[in-house]
């Protein structure tokens, strides 16, 4: 399943970045370690459970999980269930740091060799900042697969040079977190992984996706995110970008669209229609599973009815779908 950066860009939890704020979210994930006997108590410690919350932006990822399937939706943002890393997703997350980070060398440098050489190290960076990602290997003793791995993940990073030249690229922006409050008060939020400026002002979002393009009826689906993204500009920036670019390292394609205002204008009207359909579901606790072949995908068969499961009890008041009356209850998604 292809994943983006954005996914960091959680939709409920924690203080929200404040609106319009720009930072460098890769930046943030390898701040300095906290020191020896802080991380050693910290891991003596039990986790704390996550707290339930109702949902307070959203993101493309999270309203792809919406469109996907309601009950998905449930479990990533109001459970918050945590789900096991794959190796795919890993990969792509390793793929984007590699190639935001090439940008730090001096034009000429932006080589293809030069690029492969910064996988070891940014996967280092990556087990550091997120232990959990080592467990895909502990089955891997003498490190055969990881080995491969990360072969694929330099072929990916090396396929980039046959789509797109570095050296004659300067961004504005790299892995840059966008938020922009709509009329409604709904949040957007994401982060977009390069922005491009040109001398005439003209700005162009480019998205890496380490999987393969999408065939064209699903272009549409594909390009919802980059609208997303567009539409968050255009209300930050009062600027409608001039190209969206697609980047497939998997298949070796790019895709790109040119939006108008009125796509993005289209767009907004979704996801307001989509926001109102989040929050139905939110107060009245009825997330309906949709199954479809990407269940084969998701981490919470456990706990699906389509696969025999059971949700665990809802954490959120719920109010019966034909009152206005809210109680405080536990309710599955049926
Ligand atoms: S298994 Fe399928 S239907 Fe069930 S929650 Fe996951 S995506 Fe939805």
């Amino acid at each position: 399943m292809e994943t983006s950066t954005e996914d960091v860009a959680e939709d409920t939890g924690g203080p929200a970045r404040p609106a319009a704020a720009v930072a460098h979210a890769t930046e943030a994930a390898v701040e300095p370690a906290a020191p020896a006997s802080e991380t050693a108590a910290a891991a003596a410690a039990p986790a704390p459970a996550p707290v339930a919350t109702a949902p307070a932006s959203l993101s493309p990822s999270r309203a792809g999980d919406f469109m996907q399937c309601p009950l998905l939706y449930r479990f990533r943002v109001i459970d918050r269930l945590p789900e096991k890393p794959s190796e795919a997703a890993t990969r792509g997350t390793l793929v984007h740091a590699v190639l935001e980070r090439l940008f730090d060398a001096p034009a000429a440098e932006r080589t293809a060799p030069t690029a492969r050489a910064l996988v070891p190290g940014q996967w280092d960076r990556l087990r550091e900042s997120r232990p959990e990602v080592g467990e895909l290997f502990a089955d891997d003793p003498e490190g055969e697969r990881l080995a491969q791995w990360l072969a694929e993940a330099e072929r990916l990073v090396e396929r980039w040079f046959s789509l797109e030249d570095p050296s004659r690229l300067e961004p504005a922006e790299r892995e840059l977190f966008v938020e922009a409050e709509l009329d409604s008060g709904l949040r957007l939020r994401g982060i977009i992984d390069r922005v491009d400026v040109a001398p005439t002002g003209e700005v162009r979002i480019v998205d890496y996706k380490t999987g393969k393009a999408p065939r064209p009826q699903y272009a549409e689906g594909a390009l919802f995110q980059m609208k997303f993204y567009a539409l968050v500009v255009w209300r930050l920036k009062k600027v409608v970008p001039r190209r969206l670019q697609l980047v497939y390292l998997g298949s070796g394609d790019v895709l790109t669209y040119d939006p108008v205002l009125a796509d993005l204008e289209r767009v907004e009207r979704k996801l307001l229609a989509l926001w109102e359909a989040i929050r139905l579901a939110t107060e009245t606790g009825d997330w309906r599973p949709r199954p479809t072949k990407l269940c084969g995908w998701c981490d919470h068969q456990a706990h699906c009815p389509e696969f025999g499961g059971t949700p665990p009890p809802y954490p959120l008041p719920v109010r019966a779908a034909d009152s206005g009356a809210v109680a405080q209850g536990r309710m599955g998604p049926d």
